[in-house]
């Protein structure tokens, strides 16, 4: 093996990622005083939250009536009764005074005529506990994620952050159990970095790129869950896999939810809006998971439209031109482009595709990473937390409603930020971090750098890709579960035979693909492990051969440990907190989720 030496930083806090949570997160433990560094691999601007289109969920009120408790109401039943409701309580109570704050900080929302902070319909979202669809997402036209994250970088330039831009972060270091900093391989100059801190606040992000056809970045590959995998660490209900009911067809880039919001529609090759028949009172503006499987379904029985009829179309041909250019011209340009539609006079061709993870790091609601420990289900990671995809705090549980990541992503890195200013000292004395905590890192890295086998990065990629894409799928069986998790074993252990073929430190981008795979592939694998058996249907988790959800088997959390060494996966469960912060307003299961 070779040497490295490492180049070392102590800070107080350093945050992991530059997207929308991380730059939240940052800001506010670098306002609150504390010596704050934040790592991206990525131009902070660059991160997966600038694709975000539709919009950021909260109760203004803006267009009619809204109450938080009916926000938390949709997200408790939208969840399917396996979200936090604790955690939900604080998101939808907490929404309000996030969005005012992206306000006051510059983000060039939508408005209406008076001025006001505009607001737009999305798929769950409804008044007064189920009635009928209300409009509650904020939006800035079809570019929300890109108006707020520029907006949050230039905040975070105004406080003092010190970014490391283009960083890699490779491990966390432990030490017997508390989290001491994190290591990092600095991609334009090759030099190896040991950040130190009193806390590490992981913000990398989803994994959608374990998937062959997703809606997320090329950069989505989860770094910060594989890190806490190899530290030891579970990950919580990745089982749990969102499809977006539009991805164009064939490209798979995003349609925004809000172009249903603003009145578009699904048709079958009858000419059918055969969402009336699923979802009588809320139609197209359904769930993500239903709209997706009603899309599947029609499709499975020959009513799909196209040549092989394999899609689905979506109009938006019926609506003004001068409100599509207004409210949704970067979709309108992504129907040109990537479907050679005009959206003023053709539908666009749609099918689902991988959008979301509603599973992630276990946290409690101050973002403090949490594991099992004996009976306690809820013990605390000394020095670690996480923050917005990559968490699982859990207020998506089995499925998320559009528009509520975004906020998710600024009120926990604000909570994330209180809690450090609560609990972490500035300049507090840090102890000497020995060679034995990063051995594995180092071992890691250079394994994969002189990796010399036969079977190219691009290969195996593609194996995993395709395996996620068949076998863990809209809906499962158990057959196709076990399966991929033959497949996903098949891959795990093809990795002693990737090949790497530049050997240098220096813009290795062939390096850095092979560490994200390898990132990937353990939280494939706890994906299709933790699916194959969770038997029942719940969210995102379709099963054909077990169609109901079960609450008194099931109505728990999958804990999920996945050892590097031999693939295997280890599975353990937490109690769902079906207690408030108030306790006043838990929201009781029904038989079934009906819109
Ligand atoms: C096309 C699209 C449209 C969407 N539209 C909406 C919407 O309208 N409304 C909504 O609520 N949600 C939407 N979502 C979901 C939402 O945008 C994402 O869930 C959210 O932006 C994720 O933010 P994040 O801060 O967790 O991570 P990201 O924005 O993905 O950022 C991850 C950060 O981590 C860094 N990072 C990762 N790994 C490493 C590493 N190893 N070393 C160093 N840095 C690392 C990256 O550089 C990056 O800065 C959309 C998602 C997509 C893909």
């Amino acid at each position: 093996m070779a040497t490295y030496d490492f180049i070392d930083h102590k800070f107080d806090v350093v945050v992991v990622g530059a997207g929308g949570s991380g730059l939240r997160a940052a800001l506010g433990c670098a306002q609150a005083g504390l010596k704050t560094a934040c790592i991206s691999k990525v131009f902070p601007t660059r991160s997966h939250t600038v694709a975000a289109q539709g919009g950021i969920s909260a109760s203004l009120g803006n267009m009619s009536e809204d109450d938080w408790r009916w926000h938390m109401y949709d997200t408790v039943k939208g969840s399917d009764w396996l979200g936090d409701q604790d955690a939900i309580e604080y998101l939808c109570r907490n929404a309000p005074a996030a969005v005012y704050e992206l306000e006051h900080w510059g983000v060039p929302f939508s408005r209406t005529p008076e001025g006001k902070i505009y607001q737009r319909a999305f798929g769950g979202m409804t008044r007064n506990y189920g009635e009928a669809p209300i409009q509650r997402t904020c939006a800035a036209a079809d570019r929300t994620g890109h108006a707020m994250l520029h907006t949050m970088y230039g905040q975070s330039l105004a406080h003092e952050t010190e970014f490391f831009i283009e960083y890699f972060a490779l491990d966390l270091i432990m030490d017997e159990g508390t989290c001491r900093g994190v290591t990092a391989w600095k991609l334009d100059d090759g030099t190896l970095h040991r950040f130190q801190a009193q806390l590490v606040i992981l913000a990398t992000g989803g994994y959608g790129r374990a998937y062959f056809s997703c809606t997320s970045a090329h950069t989505c590959t989860g770094d910060g869950n594989a890190m806490a995998l190899r530290a030891g660490l579970p990950l919580q209900d990745m089982e749990f896999v969102q499809f977006h009911p539009t991805g164009i067809y064939g490209a798979g880039c995003l349609i925004t939810e809000g172009a249903r919001g603003e009145g578009g529609y699904l048709t079958n090759s009858e000419g059918e809006r055969f969402m009336e028949r699923y979802a009588p009172s809320v139609k197209d503006l359904a769930p993500r998971d239903m709209v997706s499987r009603a899309m599947t379904i029609e499709i499975r029985e020959g009513r799909g439209v196209g040549p092989k009829k394999d899609h689905i179309f979506l109009h938006l041909d019926h609506l003004d031109p001068k409100i599509l250019a207004e409210r949704l011209p970067g979709i309108s340009e992504s129907a040109k482009v990537f479907a050679g539609v005009d959206v003023t006079k053709e539908p666009i061709p749609v099918l689902p595709t991988v959008h979301y993870n509603m599973g992630g790091i276990p946290t409690n609601f101050y973002s403090e990473v949490v594991t099992k420990n004996g009976k306690n289900p809820d013990q605390v990671v000394p020095g670690l937390m996480a923050v917005g995809e990559a968490a699982c705090v859990s207020v998506h549980g089995a499925n998320r409603l559009g528009s509520n990541s975004l906020i998710d992503l600024v009120v926990f890195g604000r909570s994330a930020a209180l809690r450090a200013a609560d609990t972490v000292k500035a300049g507090e004395k840090q102890p000497e971090l020995k060679p034995s905590m990063t051995e594995s890192h180092l071992a890691r890295f250079d394994r994969l750098r002189n990796a010399n086998g036969s079977t190219t990065t691009a290969a195996l990629r593609l194996e995993m890709q395709r395996a996620m894409q068949e076998d863990a799928a809209v809906f499962r069986t158990g057959e196709s579960l076990k399966s991929g998790v033959k497949r996903l074993a098949a891959v795990h252990a093809q990795r002693g035979d990737l090949k790497v073929s530049d050997r240098g430190l220096i813009w290795n981008t062939d390096l850095m693909e092979t560490l994200e795979l390898d990132n990937l592939i353990g939280q494939a694998a706890v994906t299709v492990n933790g699916a194959a058996n969770r038997t029942e249907s719940r969210g995102a988790h379709a099963r054909e051969d077990f169609p109901d959800r079960d609450d008194a088997t099931w109505m728990k959390h999958t804990l999920a440990w996945f050892d590097d060494t031999s693939g295997k996966v280890k599975i353990d469960y937490r109690p769902v907190h079906s207690f408030t912060m108030t306790n006043d307003i838990a929201y009781i299961p029904p038989k079934a989720r009906v819109y």
